[in-house]
């Protein structure tokens, strides 16, 4: 992002302030469909909820992953304007709740839009049968996440051996399994997760037309890395060998989804934030800057991701510590930074800071989330 433009915003809207730039949002989609045309990508709506992403991302396309009520409502809410009928096929082209985990309330009150829900176990099947009998499902499968930079198959997933019997069970209690999904875990730098993945998914979908099911739905989840530093590897190649698979391994007719989250959203937001105090410890110069770990730099600790912090001030580097505005140690943004001299009043930025930044943000010690300033929109 231009460092002037930065600059200006931080002077009309104070500090801190996340500028995201939906140019961006819609190159990262762009690419996506390029490059994946036979995938629809269905934007996991937790990377970053803010409704002016959700709108551009509809605009341009996309449909949506969402995984708990209030982000059903925030999608649904925006096609309120659509008649009755379309709003159905709506759900079902447009939203997939891929938490596989879901409340009893929740599936109550999803129950009326005939959802497409995912599962991977057996008292899931039981409760959706109970409290959402007119969900369509999708199993998920514990799939190899070696790798990541956020592993989920110790969470979710159930084992390939048991997805037969799991998705023959949904029938017999009369539901619908519509697909399976999984998910390589978060920035996948790994390409051979996904290969996995689709060869473990194929086998599974052969395993039950063998029963007379055809599953129609193929769901690979989010996983796509955000370009945070030289050594993500082009996505270009992934998608190369996620079309060679796909090709080899499903049929013509299948329907893929995927739910990129950070893909979409993590290069398309630049914070800038200020410095508001210095000190001298521990043989290095130390700055405070007006936001924390508890703030825009939650995906630290919630996403293990690292934003380097940038100035806008030329000069010869030396090696100095970040901390953020709270009072807690734990708020310790970065103890090996390379910036400039810098003074109080000082502004300086952390670039790809998109996603799972601001979505995870407290108000802890009192301090609110950083504005947020949208361009280009
Ligand atoms: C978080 C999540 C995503 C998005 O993952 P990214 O790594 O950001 O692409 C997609 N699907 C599910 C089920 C998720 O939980």
């Amino acid at each position: 992002m231009n460092t002037r433009q930065l600059q200006a915003i931080a002077r009309e809207h104070g500090t801190p302030v996340v500028v995201t730039d939906h140019d961006v949002i819609r190159r990262n989609f762009a690419k996506f469909r390029r490059y994946l045309p036979k995938v629809q990508p269905y934007y996991a709506v937790k990377a970053n909820p803010a409704p002016e992403i959700i709108e551009t991302l509809y605009r341009a396309g996309s449909s949506f992953d969402v995984a708990s009520l209030p982000e059903f409502l925030l999608v649904y809410k925006n096609i309120r304007h659509l008649p009755a009928a379309e709003r159905q096929n709506f759900v079902w082209d447009k939203i997939v709740y891929a938490n596989p985990i879901k409340p009893r309330e929740t599936l109550e009150a999803l129950n009326q839009y005939k959802p497409l829900v995912t599962y991977d176990n057996l008292d899931e099947l039981k409760k959706i049968r109970a409290y959402a009998p007119q969900a369509g499902l999708a199993l998920r499968l514990r799939v190899p996440n070696t790798g990541s930079m956020v592993e989920l198959s110790s969470k979710f997933g159930c084992d390939p051996g048991e997805a037969r019997d799991l998705i023959l069970r949904a029938f017999r209690a009369g539901l619908t399994v519509e697909g399976v999904s999984f998910h390589v875990g978060s920035q996948c730098i790994n390409d051979d997760n996904f290969v996995q993945a689709l060869n473990i998914a194929a086998a599974v979908m052969a395993e039950v037309r063998a029963h007379g099911h055809e599953i129609k739905i193929l769901d690979i989840g989010g996983g796509f890395p955000a370009p945070y530093n030289a050594h993500v590897p082009r996505f270009e190649t992934l998608a190369r060998k996620l079309n060679a698979e796909i090709n080899r391994l499903f049929p013509r007719d299948i329907e893929i989804l995927a739910e990129p989250g950070r893909f979409f959203v993590a290069s398309a937001a630049t914070l800038v934030a200020r410095v508001i105090g210095r000190t001298y410890r521990d043989g290095k110069t130390g700055y405070y800057i007006d936001d924390s770990v508890y703030h825009t730099f939650s995906g630290m600790i919630f996403d293990h991701c690292q934003y380097p912090i940038r100035s806008f001030k030329r000069g010869r580097k030396e090696v100095c510590s970040v901390f953020g505005q709270t009072c807690d140690g734990l708020d310790t943004i970065s103890q090996s930074e390379e910036l400039p001299r810098l003074e109080i009043g000082d502004l300086v930025y952390a670039e790809h800071i998109g996603a799972y930044s601001n979505a995870s943000s407290t108000h802890f010690n009192g301090f609110p989330p950083a504005k947020v300033v949208h361009i280009n929109v």
